[in-house]
């Protein structure tokens, strides 16, 4: 390209459909259909044995969701990348892309509940054992990895706890041990945190998140920097030879052509329209939910009755600096404060207005949630305990409104939770 390449939204925005439409349609078709019609059995046959880029089967491509991971492909310069129907199946097809019996992964006991759960339970009952290490600690992750390591997962700010690795230490210790470094990366989207500059080889987002905007649908996608020598796992170096692909290709053969097949959990064609409009206005809405975020935070610090405010933005936060040099000076729209008690907590979220009692990140709206007692609620107390997880703990998602009203809202509800005493 000439001069300078350009931005993320024009990169997206710019990505064409791939055959043009008989109306001049400016967005992508939904083509909500499961098979395609071909003009030959020859035709055919190229299209199923994958000689042709036909498409056959919307279980395993399809021309709008395809046109969404054409989007982001472009805009990460990722190698590949797989929509899938949730932020768990494409969590869930990593690890089976991966995974065998006696294989192990390197992560932290501080992890999405769901993700927690698939690898302690789901996973273990087919062999595939989890350690936790310090994900802040290079060194303790680097004490558990063994030639039985298929992966090292974090997540790049932890949920609740907002934890922040060195992933520049961590893919150091990764790449010395020949183990591929796997990120959840949905809490800082990809326009501001460039995975893979920072030594990620795979990137999992749950795209319910951010990008969807407005939150209408469930999705997940599987992004493949093609930065890892998959001659280091035996699983996919066999499957570079049997697909015949050059072995930076062995991960995305192994998924696009087996497992996202077998598993059939395809990003469905709505979802992908709407999330694809989602990417179009993603660096606006994060602008101005981070910045309101920060200004949140600070204005939740001074605030009678909150104990603590964990933010990475607040220079006063454990993790700011490597936040900051990682994921820029207004980290995420994702914050945490702690009342005296869960009580207090809960008299504080019946008490908002504005504010929404909901789960889910990065909606347009904002949404408290007490996350001890919902996503967490069903683990027996000693695990959250060992999750790092506090009944005083509400998880704030700041949403497009203004900080005024945000801080309004959260000043009103407490001064009626907890009245002043004495
Ligand atoms: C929501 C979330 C997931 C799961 O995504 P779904 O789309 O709900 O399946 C995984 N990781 C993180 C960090 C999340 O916030």
């Amino acid at each position: 390209m000439d001069g300078k390449p350009w931005g993320f939204t024009a990169t997206v925005l710019a990505e064409p459909c791939d055959k043009s439409d008989p109306h001049g349609a400016l967005s992508v078709p939904v083509y909500q259909n499961a098979a395609y019609e071909f003009s030959t059995a020859e035709a055919m046959e190229l299209a199923f044995t994958g000689r042709s880029a036909d498409h056959a089967y919307s279980r395993i491509t399809n021309p709008t969701v395809e046109h969404f991971e054409r989007r982001v492909r472009r805009a990460t310069g990722a190698l590949s990348v797989t929509a899938l129907n949730s932020g768990m199946a494409a969590i869930t097809h990593l690890f089976l892309t991966l995974g065998r019996a006696g294989a192990n992964v390197v992560t932290s006991p501080h992890l999405f509940g769901n993700t927690y759960s698939l690898l302690r339970s789901t996973l273990a009952d087919f062999g595939v054992e989890t350690r936790f290490a310090d994900m802040t600690d290079p060194g303790s992750v680097a004490a558990l990895i063994d030639k039985d390591t298929c992966a090292v997962f974090l997540e790049i700010i932890t949920n609740p706890q907002m934890e922040v690795a060195d992933l520049a230490a961590l893919s150091a210790v990764c790449r010395e041990r020949g183990v591929p470094l796997a990120a959840d990366t949905t809490i800082i989207p990809f326009h501001v945190f460039r995975a893979r500059d920072f030594g990620v080889d795979i990137e999992i987002v749950s795209s319910t998140k951010y990008l969807s905007g407005g939150a209408t649908g469930i999705g997940g996608l599987l992004i493949d920097y093609g930065t890892f020598d998959w001659g280091h796992s035996s699983k996919l170096a066999a499957a570079a030879k049997a697909y015949g692909v050059d072995m930076r290709e062995a991960f995305t053969a192994k998924l696009r052509r087996e497992i996202h097949r077998n598993l059939g959990a395809y990003m469905t064609p709505q979802v992908a329209y709407q999330q694809s409009l989602g990417l179009e206005t993603l660096e606006v809405r994060y602008a101005r939910a981070s910045r309101t975020a920060l200004e949140v935070a600070r204005g939740l610090a001074g605030m009678r009755g909150v104990e603590r405010v964990t933010y990475p933005g607040l220079p006063s936060d454990r993790f700011h600096e490597i936040a900051v040099r990682q994921f820029g000076a207004a980290p995420g729209a994702m914050l945490t404060f702690d009342l005296s008690s869960q009580q207090v907590c809960y008299a504080f979220m019946n008490r908002l207005r504005l504010i929404r009692r909901a789960t889910n990140l990065f909606d347009n709206k904002s949404l408290a949630i007490h996350p001890w007692s919902t996503i967490f609620g069903t683990f027996p107390e000693a695990v959250r305990l060992s999750m790092d997880i506090s009944p005083c703990t509400i998880r704030l998602s700041v949403g497009l409104e203004d900080a005024e009203d945000l801080l309004a809202d959260i000043g009103q509800a407490l001064s009626a939770a907890s009245p002043e005493r004495g």
